[in-house]
């Protein structure tokens, strides 16, 4: 395995991620199944001591937009906690040493510096000069992408420049006052204003001339060059104190944030320039507005079973839907308690996923049709149906956009997924926008116990037989979408694409391990904390601080609950010595049998090239899936929204 490369960013502080613990795991593991048995057997000892846990109201915690809550059982205190979300990152402090920068490169991150202060889009996309650079809500707000334009090529190239924090906005200028303004050029709301200049920079005046612009063709979907923009210079009008083109240019210095934003080299593995593919119009896929999607709005309520009502009263979080989650919880516990059977966790565990699912928000503009502060996960709440035999099989049902609160800069993907049309890759349109998705995903309550083998799941369709491939492992016996839900609503994808090739490998995914496929829906498909640590990831090291054990950050459709990696910093977290089996999981003490995010050399997937996958899932199921009603919807798992019983639906 090669050692990890990364520069320290000048942040908070960076550790390592525990990458030699999970690879002795694989290795010992490959060659001790029997092992493996008696971990599972013993997880499910554990399971049914655990489900007797006492439930507790939610630890409070420095953000309320983390949720936490303690177990207490048998004198062990478990502590289960979901990682920050944008909302809490934004304002956690960074400490950035910004360096300076000769020149603007294609797709890096730029600041630019007026004097002491900075060039900033605030959150009503407007330019202004701001000095502070202390949080991470500065940081994204002072950092630009300069995309380098490819149709002035030729003549000298120059640059748009889109914002980080709010990716669909570039930068333009008002035709009347001269003013700098962000425009939507990306986004649903596009319209024959959008338009953005295109930038070069001297380093010898340190002045920065806007050479371009271009406007958008509405009927067309494309931008052309606009004829009657003569090039000007960016000013600072001290007099208005804003931004504005002029014929003579302000002084300008390009700086570095000290942030890494770059791919990670095991998220490119083969080196990959980034292919010159054309951006899919997302006018192409099916796109609504907002106000029209079908999890906005009461659309939802229409749809449910009146006794779930009182969860979903409005969306996210509030006092009376969770009183009502608690409750019908609680008559979920005891009603299985009255059949013999029970919880795979205590309920304190699923109402902290609740909690954290419905505590994430969009903040910045950064998916085509999102809008800002809007849930990703607008409604989450508990099912209790039973089947026809009078057998109960309770769900924690939840309606998800699958967006991400952070940051998702697709643009950064060196070889996106095509659109499928076209003939060859090289041909045809790539990825690079995220448009709200409708999902209604069922998580079973009950523990279904785990297999005993790896093909003991029956599967519609998995990876290896739609690649037909005979030989079934962990890594392709697996469902050919999604195998789970994380914390931010997103959907989790196995470490394989359908070509049986990791994405890691094809270079397919951003820094955070997140990508769209054709449908221009999110999923992650890789742990971008293992991989960067950068502090914007769905978890973060951030989220270790005071706990006894890594951040509940996802679960699997099987009902198993995934972790956040364990890291060397800090080495004394429950379980830390209880090594993952075959499938990613482990038990210990009362935590139940879980999943964990880990490290693995890419030798495990039979991968010639040397890298270190960074695991979220792998693929396949250790919770059996062969007694969960209306799992399946043709061959793959049930989740896209359709009409669904144990989803309390009328
Ligand atoms: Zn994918
Ligand atoms: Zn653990």
């Amino acid at each position: 395995m090669k050692p990890k490369v990364f520069e320290a960013p000048k942040l908070v502080p960076i550790t390592r991620a525990l990458t030699i613990l999970p690879k002795l795991k694989e290795l010992f593991m490959k060659n001790s199944f029997r092992l493996y048995i008696l971990i599972m057997f013993l997880g499910i000892f554990i399971l049914n001591g655990c489900s007797q846990a006492e439930v507790l109201t939610p630890v409070s915690t420095p953000y309320n937009a983390k949720s936490g809550a303690k177990l207490n059982s048998s004198n062990v205190s478990v502590s289960v906690s979901t990682p920050y979300n944008a909302e809490a990152i934004l304002s956690q402090t960074i400490q950035l040493k910004p360096t300076s920068k000769k020149n603007i490169a294609d797709k890096s991150r730029i600041l630019l510096k007026h004097e002491n202060s900075y060039l900033a889009t605030n959150n009503r996309y407007e330019i202004e000069l701001n000095e502070s650079l202390s949080t991470y809500d500065d940081l994204l707000l002072k950092t630009f992408y300069p995309v380098k334009e490819e149709s002035a090529s030729g003549s000298q190239s120059c640059y748009r420049l889109d914002s980080e924090k709010h990716s669909i906005y570039s930068i333009d200028y008002d035709t009347a006052t001269m003013r700098l303004k962000m425009r939507n050029n990306w986004g649903y709301d596009r319209d024959a204003e959008s338009a953005y200049l295109c930038f070069n920079f001297d380093t010898a005046s340190h002045t920065l001339t806007a050479a371009k612009r271009y406007t958008f063709n509405d009927g067309e979907s494309t931008f052309e060059e606009d004829k009657n923009f003569s090039p000007s210079s960016v000013f600072y009008d001290s007099a208005h104190a804003y931004f504005k083109l002029n014929s003579s240019g302000s002084k300008i210095s390009l700086y570095e944030s000290g942030f890494d934003f770059s791919v990670p080299s095991d998220f490119n593995p083969v080196h990959s320039q980034g292919v010159p593919n054309q951006r899919v119009m997302w006018e192409k896929n099916r796109t609504e507005s907002f106000s029209r999607h079908r999890l906005s709005g009461d659309k939802i309520q229409k749809d449910i079973n009146s006794i779930y009502l009182p969860q979903v009263q409005v969306a996210g979080n509030n006092t009376e839907t969770r009183a009502a989650a608690e409750k019908m919880l609680k008559q979920i516990t005891s009603d299985l308690v009255g059949s013999g059977e029970s919880l795979r966790y205590s309920p304190a565990v699923y109402l902290a996923f609740r909690n954290g699912l419905l505590n994430t928000k969009l903040k910045g503009s950064t998916t085509v049709n999102g809008v800002i502060e809007q849930n990703t996960v607008p409604y989450v709440f508990f099912t209790n149906e039973m089947d026809g035999s009078g057998v109960r099989h309770p769900f924690m049902v939840l309606t998800s956009y699958s967006i991400t609160d952070m940051p998702s800069r697709l643009l950064d993907v060196p070889a996106p997924p095509g659109d499928g049309k076209g003939g060859s890759y090289p041909d045809q349109n790539v990825t690079r926008d995220a448009i709200l998705q409708t999902y209604l995903i069922k998580i079973p309550l009950k523990n279904y116990g785990n297999v005993s083998s790896l093909t003991e799941n029956e599967m519609v369709e998995t990876l290896a037989s739609d690649a037909g491939e005979s030989h079934h492992d962990v890594y392709n016996h697996a469902s050919i979408s999604s195998i789970g839900v994380a914390v931010d609503g997103v959907m989790i994808y196995p470490v394989l694409n359908n070509m049986l090739i990791s994405t890691q490998r094809k270079a397919e995914i951003t820094n955070t391990g997140i990508h769209v496929g054709r449908g221009m829906g999110l999923h992650w498909h890789a742990d971008g904390h293992g991989a960067t640590g950068n502090g914007l990831n769905l978890y973060n090291l951030a989220d270790y601080a005071g706990k006894s054990h890594p951040p509940l950050i996802g679960f699997g459709f099987d009902g198993i609950a995934l972790f956040g990696k364990y890291e060397t910093a800090y080495h004394d977290m429950d379980g830390v010595q209880d090594l993952l089996d075959s499938f990613g999981g482990h038990a210990h003490r009362n935590y139940g049998y879980h999943y964990h995010a880990h490290a693995a050399p890419s030798s495990v997937i039979g991968d010639s090239r040397d890298y270190t996958l960074h695991i979220l899932m792998k693929g396949a199921w250790i919770g059996k899936i062969n007694n969960i009603p209306e799992f399946w919807k043709g061959d793959a798992p049930n989740v896209a929204g359709q009409r669904n019983r144990y989803a309390g639906d009328r």
